[in-house]
């Protein structure tokens, strides 16, 4: 998960990475107060989860209250690279001598962590890494060590950094490990990392990716998810308990099963290759589904309005076939006259018999059997594509 600015700043004064004051605000007269309770001045920046702001007009200096107001405003609204302001930050502004660059993340490939800085900041990273490599530096970090003095005192080094600004930023990187670190991050960038006309080092930006993956072993992470942004339908899909991906194409895809759910996906993507058409969505109604869960399933996956035709695709193991045939009759019972996308269903295995012969007997006009994967593949991908 990505976190926003703010939010980045919260886990940076969390573990002693030097911050300035700050306060969201959600509207110009929220910016008006927050810059007259910080004084002086101020930055007011807007809160998305792409880089770039800067340039793109998304981060302003207000010389004073009125002034936050007015760049809130021209701010809040704006669309930066996809991205919709709906928040902006109103924080203390810092009087910059010096911008540097620093990040730690996660080196999959090699199998450890890599710490980057260069004392040549305010350039965008991908074009510093381009043009001057060799300014840009690049030092690995063994998990099981981590960046302790030695290792930040290499990392400045290597970047070039000098006698008494040296030794201030040493201990900025201990405690940026350390977010990184305690909060299971895969990414902490800070651009720009600066040195202030009085002799300070202060995180001015942060940018910080969490392992989802670790989110058990952090509870209070779920606070940071920003539910507002979240596909409606994932979320609906998340609250039954269900594995839910929203994809680009036009048939929905249900099956049990991750391996069985992927194979679905490639079949369809295969016989829609001809009409333009591909996988919608895919939903795992996992081993053992009840005729609810089917049903759940089904109604998640009709409310996604690119949906235009639905395979059900279901070998029957621990699930029954018989449930799940009792699923879809009791999901069209439901949905009533908004059901109005056709269904192929292709099970086998367990109980297919009875389930086969649940489906015949309810006789639905938009439901479609078939024998085969490939064959309900191909049906499916037709009906998306109006044939
Ligand atoms: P980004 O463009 O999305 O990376 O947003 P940043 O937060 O990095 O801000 C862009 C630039 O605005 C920085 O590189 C700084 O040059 C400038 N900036 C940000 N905060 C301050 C501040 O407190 N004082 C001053 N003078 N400039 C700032
Ligand atoms: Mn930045």
């Amino acid at each position: 998960m990505d976190l926003y600015e703010y939010q980045a700043r919260d886990l940076f004064a969390k573990h002693g990475v030097p911050v300035l004051p700050a306060i969201v605000a959600e509207n110009p007269e929220e910016a008006r107060a927050a810059a007259e309770k910080l004084g002086g001045l101020t930055v007011v920046k807007a809160q998305v989860k792409t880089g770039g702001r800067g340039k793109a007009g998304g981060v302003k200096l207000a010389h004073s209250p009125q002034e936050a107001f007015d760049a809130a405003q021209a701010i809040l609204g704006m669309d930066i690279k996809g991205h919709t302001v709906h928040r902006v930050l109103v924080a203390s502004g810092a009087d910059i001598a010096h911008e540097y660059y620093f990040s730690i993340l996660l080196d999959r490939s090699e199998r450890r962590y890599l710490a980057m800085c260069s004392i040549e900041g305010g350039m965008e990273i991908e074009q510093l890494a381009k043009e001057r490599p060799e300014a840009l530096a690049k030092v690995p970090v063994n998990p099981l060590i981590g960046v302790d003095v030695a290792k930040a005192e290499e990392i400045v080094q290597a970047a070039g950094f000098e006698g008494a600004v040296a030794a201030k930023v040493i201990p900025v990187i201990e405690a940026l490990w350390d977010v990184y670190k305690g909060e299971d991050a895969t990414l902490v960038e800070v651009n720009p990392l600066v040195l202030t006309e009085q002799g300070d080092i202060l995180a001015l930006d942060g940018k910080v990716t969490l392992d989802d993956n670790a989110r058990f072993r952090h509870p209070e992470h779920e606070a940071l998810i920003d539910k507002a942004a979240e596909d409606p339908l994932e979320a609906k899909a998340k609250a039954l308990g269900l594995n839910y991906v929203k994809l680009h194409g036009q048939v929905g895809i249900i099956g049990n099963g991750a391996g069985l759910v992927m194979s679905t996906l490639d079949v369809v993507a295969y016989a829609g290759e001809q009409y333009g058409v591909g996988p919608a969505n895919f939903l795992d109604i996992g081993g053992g589904a009840s005729a609810e869960v089917m049903s759940n399933g089904l109604s998640v996956i009709l409310s996604d309005p690119d949906v235009r035709s639905v395979f059900v695709n279901v070998f029957g193991g621990i699930t029954a076939c018989d449930q799940v045939a009792t699923g879809i009759v009791s999901a069209l019972e439901q949905l009533g006259d908004a059901a109005t996308k056709p269904i192929v269903v292709r099970l086998d295995g367990n109980a297919v018999e009875a389930g086969r012969q649940i489906l015949k007997d309810a006789a639905h006009p938009l439901v479609t059997i078939e024998e085969t994967m490939d064959g309900a593949a191909a049906r499916a991908a037709q009906l998306a594509a109006g044939k």
